[in-house]
């Protein structure tokens, strides 16, 4: 059996493990590497603090309409944390009783924290793609020109980061009009004077910013087939691009911008610094003492693939 085995409803109705356990939740999970990166950071503290002796990190494939089922059964069998992933984020947004200033404009929550309210929501995935930004490409959020590809969840996040951390400006595109209007909608509110637009990715508009940083948050690229996003051809020259998909870890975008010398980054630093802020929430631990252990953690993962 794998180390980190897919768990169901059923291997938690008759639960009986006694150590402090959290959770990923997801439909499908089987390509989640989060148990693996969870449990070496959890394995690095065990070893100077004993108080994280008996965690333990586990996945369960969770249908969405178990979702509400799970989180009661997960709190009976006393799990401290979870983390959500496709398609529980913002089902569990309307769901849990809190939630943090950073996830209610996001509208959906990476991360629950059992409290004697019930269950706290935070998203750490804005953190996360601000941290990879810096860490891969020496980029900040903060007076950057930013073209964001995407109109689903994780485009949300990425542009309510943006404008919180004060982007110069925030161009969106997306394939499908209509979601691209619903989120620049959303997002009207948030930009104060901060110019935000949307356009279409096959008919760029001819002054949009040079040297921006482009963020793909499209699932274009999973796969090897996928055609590009947009053609950076069609681009004023960008200064960086930062693709949030990890595997495969050159997605085509990443090799059009590397063939024309534009520094690129993909998302796995994004998924590291994610769960390591989702571990301070439960332990307390400064996200950046567990990060680099989780990116060795996530590196030995998908070379396993
Ligand atoms: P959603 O399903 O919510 O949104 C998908 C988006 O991709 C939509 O804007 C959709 O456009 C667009 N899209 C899908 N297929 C194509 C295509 N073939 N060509 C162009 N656009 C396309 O997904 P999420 O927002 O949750 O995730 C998006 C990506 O971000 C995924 O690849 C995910 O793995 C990655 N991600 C990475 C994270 C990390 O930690 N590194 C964290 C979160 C997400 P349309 O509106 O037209 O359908």
């Amino acid at each position: 059996m794998s180390a980190d085995p897919v768990l169901t409803l059923d291997d938690l109705a008759v639960w009986s493990r006694a150590g402090t356990s959290l959770a990923v939740l997801g439909h499908p999970i089987k390509h989640s590497i989060s148990p693996a990166m969870h449990n070496a950071a959890l394995a690095e503290l065990a070893r100077t603090d004993r108080r994280f002796g008996d965690w333990k990190y586990f996945r369960f494939d969770v249908h969405p309409d178990d979702l509400p089922r799970a989180l009661d059964l997960l709190h009976a069998r006393n799990f401290r944390g979870v983390n959500l992933t496709v398609p529980h984020k913002v089902i569990a947004f309307d769901r849990v009783r809190r939630v943090n200033a950073a996830a209610q404009p996001v509208g959906a929550v990476n991360t629950l924290l059992w409290s004697e309210q019930g269950w706290q929501g935070f998203n750490t995935d804005g953190y996360g793609l601000a941290m990879a930004l810096r860490e891969t490409l020496n980029a900040e959020l903060s007076g950057a020109h930013v073209i964001l590809l995407g109109a689903g969840g994780a485009a949300r996040g990425a542009a309510v980061e943006c404008l919180q951390r004060g982007c110069a400006s925030l161009s969106i595109a997306n394939r499908t009009r209509e979601n691209l209007t619903t989120l620049i909608a959303i997002l009207k509110p948030l930009a104060g004077t901060i110019p935000l637009r949307g356009f279409d990715p096959s008919s760029p508009p001819p002054d949009l910013p040079t040297h921006a940083l482009i963020i793909n948050a499209t699932s274009a690229g999973l796969r090897e087939t996928d055609a590009l996003p947009i053609k950076l051809g069609a681009l004023p020259r960008p200064a960086a691009v930062f693709d949030m998909i990890y595997n495969p870890p050159e997605t085509p975008l990443l090799r059009a911008a590397a063939s024309q010398s534009i520094r690129c980054a993909n998302g796995l630093s994004m998924l590291v610094h994610q769960g390591a802020k989702a571990l301070e929430i439960w332990t307390g631990v400064p996200a950046v003492r567990t990060a680099p252990v989780m990116t060795g953690a996530t590196r030995v993962a998908l070379a396993a693939r």
